[in-house]
């Protein structure tokens, strides 16, 4: 199978930005977001089993998810997200797997924001690489980017893993305290390093 990095980092950390460089350079990026956006999308794979455990309510007639039922249901109804959760991870695993055995690319990138929070990823992974910056560079990131007030963003930050913990797990670390040119020299580098592991 394909050399799998697995690329994840706070929000606002500059995982994006640094998967776009290195598809750019030729790596194939798989993104856990997107895969489930696509899986609950119109005739998406988990589109039955979200019906069956929340009912028609939560499909739209066009058959992808309904977002904004999920969402109030979960405000009333905690368990919704585990629930929720346990009916995506395992498809979107599924659906990675697959992806992963059709790449030509020299090295995969997958894009997991939650890869320290929820288990089961690592194993999938040759190697990790972590995106780091100081909170209060997030901070000012997402407020420009999203322009949302500051407690929502610490609210995320405090439900994500702590910026030591995806360091110890880290097997490379990209650092985005600088400008972006600085971050995109990294990355170039990184590539290098990655092109000569996969060459092995
Ligand atoms: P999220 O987890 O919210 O999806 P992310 O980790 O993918 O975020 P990016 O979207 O790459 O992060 O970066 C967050 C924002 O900060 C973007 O608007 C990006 O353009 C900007 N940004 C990232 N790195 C830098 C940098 N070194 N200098 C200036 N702006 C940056």
């Amino acid at each position: 199978q394909v050399l799998t990095i697995g690329l994840t980092g706070g929000i606002g950390s500059g995982k994006t930005t640094v998967s776009n460089r290195l598809a750019h350079l030729g790596a194939h990026v798989v993104d856990a977001d997107e895969v489930a956006h696509k899986i609950t999308g119109a005739g998406g794979i988990a589109m039955p089993a979200i019906e069956a455990a929340f009912g028609q309510a939560a499909v739209r007639p066009d058959g992808a998810m309904n977002r904004d039922y999920i969402r109030t249901l979960a405000f009333d109804e905690p368990a919704t997200r585990q629930v929720l959760e346990q009916i995506l991870h395992p498809l979107i695993r599924q659906t990675i797997e697959q992806a992963l055995h059709r790449v030509t690319a020299p090295y995969c990138v997958l894009v997991i924001p939650l890869l320290f929070e929820k288990g089961g990823w690592r194993e999938v992974m040759d190697a990790v690489v972590v995106v780091d910056c100081p909170v209060e560079l997030q901070i000012a990131r997402v407020k420009k980017r999203n322009g949302w007030p500051e407690a929502q963003i610490h609210a995320v930050i405090e439900a994500q893993a702590t910026r030591a913990t995806r360091l110890a797990g880290a097997d490379f670390v990209v650092e985005n305290h600088g400008d972006e040119a600085d971050l995109l020299a990294q990355v170039d580098e990184l590539h290098k390093k990655l092109i000569k592991i996969q060459a092995k």
